[in-house]
């Protein structure tokens, strides 16, 4: 039975709008994205949101943060940018928190990257340096992409608070920060800014997938959706569908999956939804 509110995301509703290209696309149409991500700590979170970048129907990918080397040398399609902001180009849209770490240069790089009049998804740590006031003041929409944890400091309650109520805690997060939430786990939600509208879930989701770095993975590919001209509910929601089934596909007949595994069956999920 329908829980009042919950709307099942359908296979057909994704088909409908996941991004194509056509005779008339270069790859600057398909939409450019940007991923502020890693550190020295935390450098494969880079290489997995840009994995998840590449394979979201953008165009071209740029990546900013401290560990271009390595991102090239896993993804050599990357355009790295390791100067100041200004050299990060033009962006559609920006994926930035996985992997960041914390201190002055994540806060003065998320102020950069929120100041931009483009979407941005926040994830991660990331979402350290979200403030309700700053997200609100945003000319552009924001993402958020929260696991029940960082939910939690977001509303500055605990975990199992918002493990209790999922549902009241996406809306709450939607409402307070007036951003798209994706709120991640078991079930996935996806709420538009308010807070107050019919939330989605997701219906492709494995336990599989509670594995390190497959929520950058996820990043990646929403901010990828986003760059590509989806809105952000529709890119949240195709993106958590199209990583279950890649998540799904990665596992075959079943057993553990990595995160580097699922990106790499995304363009199999994609063939599986068209
Ligand atoms: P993160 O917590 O950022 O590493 O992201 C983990 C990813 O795995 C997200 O896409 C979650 O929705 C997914 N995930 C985690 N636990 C579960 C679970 N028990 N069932 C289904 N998906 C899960
Ligand atoms: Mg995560």
């Amino acid at each position: 039975p329908a829980i009042p509110g919950l709307e099942a995301l359908q296979h057909q509703d994704v088909a409908r709008l996941l991004p194509e290209p056509g005779a008339e696309s270069d790859k600057y149409r398909r939409g450019v994205v940007g991923v502020y991500a890693g550190s020295d700590r935390y450098r494969g979170a880079a290489v997995l949101a840009v994995a998840g970048a590449l394979r979201g129907g953008a165009g071209a990918v740029r990546y900013l943060g401290r560990v271009g080397d390595m991102v090239v040398r896993a993804h050599p399609e990357v355009l790295v940018h390791t100067g100041p902001w200004d050299a990060a180009g033009r962006v559609q849209a920006w994926v930035a928190g996985p992997g960041i770490g914390e201190g002055s240069d994540p806060e003065t790089a998320m102020g950069h990257v929120l100041a931009a009049d483009v979407p941005v998804l926040v994830d991660a740590d990331g979402l350290r340096h979200v403030t309700p006031g700053a997200v609100r003041e945003r000319s552009a929409p924001t993402l958020l992409t929260p696991h029940a944890g960082e939910a939690a400091a977001l509303l500055g309650t605990d975990r199992a608070a918002v493990e209790a109520g999922r549902l009241a805690a996406v809306r709450a997060l939607a409402a307070r920060y007036g951003a798209t939430v994706l709120l991640k786990g078991s079930t996935t939600l996806v709420c538009g800014p308010g807070g107050t509208g019919p939330v989605r879930v997701n219906p492709t989701g494995t336990p599989w997938l509670a594995t390190a770095g497959s929520g950058d993975v996820l990043s990646g590919l929403a901010g990828s959706l986003l760059a590509a001209g989806l809105d952000p509910v529709d890119a949240a929601s195709c993106a958590a569908y199209l990583h279950g089934l890649a998540a799904r596909r990665a596992a075959g007949a079943g057993g553990p999956i990595t995160a580097s595994g699922v990106a790499d069956a995304l363009p199999a999920a994609w063939r599986d939804i068209r």
